[in-house]
């Protein structure tokens, strides 16, 4: 059974199918990108997989659960995780603080009362820093990081849940390309570590094509195409929705959108 079965979903704002019908499947310890250009409908796909958006049609099952209709606290605990900016919450806490404030929440989540509350999740906190590359930064505010290094963070609090699937809309925005080879790297082996599953959303093409296991093309609201990297380069719709060459395909969406 695949981990996260997409069907028949749909989202309308107004007269706009800003997603119209898709279907798509996860698998456990995969990378998936779901590319797409501006007002795809990529972002209510996402909300609605995370419960902030109700879908008007279709199913989501986690595991078989259907998560159509709970609420993103519920889908949440049922291990389908976010990165969330730090940025607009708890730049003043230290990093450590903000991993384990979120060690604290997932625990309510697990019932493990055996645990000391006292100690705060302090090393198990920068058990998860660790694994990101910033214990060494612990006990800085998260106010002082280097954009890069907040990425960084905002991932360790997401794994503190230890979700089974984890959303990242946009997650390398604003990030030179050395930083989004290092976050995509990251994630990546955090993938394989744990055998997590991961949806994401990109716009530079040669992210997607390094790191991605699998890629799925939105256009529309609908899903226009599906394949691994080099099938999906190549496709003749993607092409078309592309204008073919680009690297990155912000630019030639703008134009065709403009158009
Ligand atoms: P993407 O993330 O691929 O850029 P979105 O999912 O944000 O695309 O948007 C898909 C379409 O739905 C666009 O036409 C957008 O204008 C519209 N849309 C998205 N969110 C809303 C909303 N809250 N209200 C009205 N229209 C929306
Ligand atoms: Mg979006």
């Amino acid at each position: 059974m695949s981990l996260l079965k997409v069907s028949g979903l749909g989202k309308s704002f107004g007269g706009v199918k800003a997603v119209d019908g898709i279907d798509f499947e996860l698998q456990a310890g995969e990378l998936l990108a779901l590319i797409g250009p501006n007002g795809a409908g990529k972002s209510t796909t996402f909300n609605m997989v995370n419960g902030q958006l109700r879908a008007d049609a279709g199913s989501i099952r986690l595991e078989g659960v259907e998560l159509v209709g709970l609420r993103p606290r519920e889908i949440w605990r049922l291990g389908v995780g976010r990165t969330f900016q730090i940025a607009e919450t708890f730049a003043s806490l230290t990093v450590v603080e903000n991993v384990q404030m979120a060690l604290i929440s997932a625990d309510q989540r697990l019932y493990s009362m055996w645990r000391r509350a006292a100690d705060h999740k302090r090393s198990e906190a920068l058990a998860l820093l660790d694994q990101v590359g910033m214990a060494a930064q612990a006990d800085r505010p998260c106010s002082v990081l280097a954009y890069g290094d907040v990425k960084r963070v905002e991932l360790a609090v997401a794994m503190a849940n230890r979700p089974k699937l984890l959303l990242m809309d946009e997650p390398t925005a604003g990030m030179a390309p050395k930083e989004r080879n290092e976050l995509m790297a990251l994630t990546k082996r955090l993938v394989v570590e744990r055998g997590m599953a991961v949806l994401f959303t990109e716009h530079s093409m040669d992210v997607v094509f390094a790191y991605a296991d699998r890629t799925i093309v939105l256009a529309r609201g609908r899903l226009i195409a599906e394949g691994r990297p080099h099938e999906i380069r190549d496709h003749p719709k993607v092409q078309e929705v592309y204008f073919g060459s680009g690297k990155t395909f912000e630019k030639e969406t703008s134009i065709k959108e403009a158009a």
